[in-house]
């Protein structure tokens, strides 16, 4: 199942005010576009993002987001977010998420709910309850009350079968209609609603700035977790280790890959994200977990600290065993690690030691790891 984003950024955002368009106005000390990025960037089940510019925001963009690829919008949003799908088509994704570039504080929790009921319908979206009452009114005056428990308030992102939402889109007559929900429900398709969160406004009045602020402000509390595994070594023609193959003659003894670099890890986060073991989660008696590859016991484990309104700032991993020698493979292990946990390279680290010839992993009968990780959690600070 491939997952891409797509996330809008081509409109003019006129009632924010300010010099420049309001998705590359800074909130602390990055721009609102790059918030956003970043939420889906280190989201572990997403694996495209694209962004839709406004032609004339080039160099805006490309200060903020060198790397990030984009495509150019067209004069409404609808012929943008058209623009997007069309790009997103050659990347062959199963899922599409389409997102405002000016709600910089989606949370993994709302982009995982989106994602989850598109295994029920073809499309759906985060909404809000109302809780203020709700009244229609004509010039000034109040014409009725309306019934606030069928009405609420849509958010972004809106998921969508790929197929299902270009399909919609490409039978489309008008080219101003005001979301993606609404082009596939009037083409038929069903969209069901998931729960939004208050957190992620979008930035539309000048005074949206100052609230943004002081969302980054808002107080939070950092957890950390560690975690240790030890792997028996025997000659072989390979192993794995921090998610990278190592053709050194020697292997890795265990019941899945044997990846202890990276089942420490998974035992960090789970500890971070207060989860139990590795064994709890994937028991070695269960034969379906046999020759499993460790990269998806890593991602569980993330998903589990995710849902725990936790999101990882950096993990460091330290590897002791006197061979395979690890210093060739380091930088090969980083950006898998980094590509697995969606963290920049800078923040995540691979130590090694060995254990002056001394001990299990000195003679060489096996490789141990240990990892920390640190993460910060969307609560207040106990
Ligand atoms: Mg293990």
């Amino acid at each position: 199942m491939k997952i891409g984003a797509i996330i809008v950024a081509a409109g003019r955002g006129q009632r924010a005010g300010g010099e420049i368009p309001k998705q590359y106005r800074h909130i602390g000390k990055r721009t609102v576009i790059e918030h956003t990025l970043a939420a889906f960037l280190a989201h572990t089940r997403i694996d495209e993002v694209l962004t839709v510019i406004n032609p004339n925001d080039l160099p805006h963009y490309e200060a903020a987001l060198p790397d990030i690829d984009h495509v150019s919008g067209g004069a409404t949003r609808t012929l943008s977010v058209k623009a997007g799908l069309d790009a997103m088509e050659s990347k062959r994704v199963d899922r599409v998420l389409i997102h405002d570039a000016a709600r910089p504080f989606v949370s993994a929790q709302v982009i995982d709910r989106v994602i989850n009921a598109l295994d029920e319908a073809p499309g759906a979206l985060p909404v809000l309850a109302m809780t203020d009452a709700l009244l229609e009114t004509q010039d000034g005056c109040m014409v009725k009350r309306l019934n606030r428990d069928r009405i609420v308030a849509a958010q972004t992102p809106q998921g969508f079968h790929m197929a299902a939402i270009s399909a919609a889109y490409e039978s489309l007559k008008q080219d101003d209609v005001p979301d993606d929900a609404t082009v596939l429900q009037e083409a038929g398709g069903q969209v069901v609603t998931v729960s939004g969160d208050p957190a992620n406004f979008k930035i539309t009045r000048p005074e949206d700035f100052q609230k943004a602020q002081s969302m980054l402000e808002k107080p939070h509390s950092f957890v950390i977790g560690q975690g240790y595994d030890v792997h028996r070594l025997e000659p072989a023609e390979s192993m794995w280790l921090c998610g990278v193959e190592i053709r050194a003659g020697l292997g890795l003894i265990g019941h899945s890959d044997a990846d202890a670099g990276l089942h420490a890890l998974t035992d960090a986060i789970l500890g971070a994200a207060g989860h139990g073991d590795i064994g709890q989660h994937f028991p070695p008696s269960d034969p379906q977990w046999a020759g499993a590859s460790s990269d998806r016991f890593l991602l569980h484990a993330i998903s589990l600290l995710n849902e725990a309104g936790g999101v990882l700032v950096n993990v460091d991993v330290t590897l002791i065993c006197e061979r395979p020698k690890v210093g060739p493979y380091r930088d090969a292990m980083k950006t898998r690690l980094a590509e697995l946990t969606g963290l920049p390279l800078a923040r995540v680290n691979i130590k090694a030691t060995t254990t002056e010839k001394l001990g299990f992993t000195g003679r060489g009968e096996g490789l141990a790891a240990q990892a920390i990780v640190s993460a910060r959690m969307n609560d207040v600070p106990l």
